[in-house]
């Protein structure tokens, strides 16, 4: 079962965030975008777009590889992203973020780029299992800033690591095993800067339908202030 909502906000004027989802295929994508004009609505649907045609093309066949589908479905959404900029001046310097998920069976691919996240809830317990790649993370992470100085941080919206900034990235992909009823959540950091951990553990929680908690989780940061836009992907393992 899975579901996603995504929502431009309170206040921003567009939506650059963009999601994808195959159920058939096991393979689920957020992607938010960021440049000037409608350069972050470009980058992240694009990502998107060409993420989604290479893991749905290469996961068909059950005998290829979920790591190397990922990393091919990466290079192809740089190529995409970081050609289109350089041919448009107006575009330069475009890019988004990636977290994915793959799915098999009981095996699980979590692939990321940038600073949108992949949760895990277990036995009512939040887990994250992706590392930011921003500077003020990478910071706590070195232990030389505390995680509510990083929250409070002017940098905290610059970021280490994009999808189609430069002419090759590469991901960061962690290999699980799931367990019946875990619920995984994909989301844009507009949703992580409104509810803090405590409050999305509880909503993921709540004995809902994904549809019902995608919707739940949105308009609760959209009601804590929807200062960015918001995209919540949900996918729980099937009991
Ligand atoms: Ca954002």
């Amino acid at each position: 079962m899975a579901a996603a909502v995504t929502d431009k906000g309170r206040k921003r004027p567009s939506n650059e965030d963009a999601y994808g989802l195959s159920i058939e295929h096991g393979a689920y994508l957020v992607c938010d975008g960021m440049g000037g004009a409608a350069a972050g609505e470009i980058a992240s649907a694009l990502a998107v777009e060409e993420a989604m045609r290479v893991l749905t093309a290469r996961l068909s066949d059950e005998s290829a590889s979920p790591r190397m589908a990922a990393e091919e479905a990466v290079f192809a959404a740089n190529e995409a992203i970081f050609g289109r900029a350089q041919r448009n001046p107006r575009l330069a310097g475009m890019g988004t973020t990636l977290v994915g998920l793959l799915v098999r069976e009981r095996r699980l691919w979590v692939v990321n780029i940038g600073d949108s996240r992949c949760y895990r809830l277990r036995n009512r317990s939040l887990q994250q299992l992706t590392d930011d790649h921003s500077l003020v993370e990478e910071q706590v992470r070195m232990g030389r800033m505390t995680h509510s100085e990083a929250l409070r941080s002017p940098l905290r919206n610059v970021i280490t690591r994009a999808l189609g900034t430069q002419n090759s990235v590469t991901p960061d992909i962690i290999e699980l095993e799931a367990e019946p009823g875990d619920l995984y959540m994909l989301c844009s950091d507009g949703l992580t800067r409104e509810l803090n951990d405590d409050l999305i553990e509880s909503l993921l929680g709540l004995d809902l339908p994904v549809e019902s908690l995608c919707a739940r989780l949105v308009n609760a940061a959209k009601k804590a202030g929807g200062h960015d836009n918001i995209t919540c992907l949900l996918v729980r393992a099937e009991g």
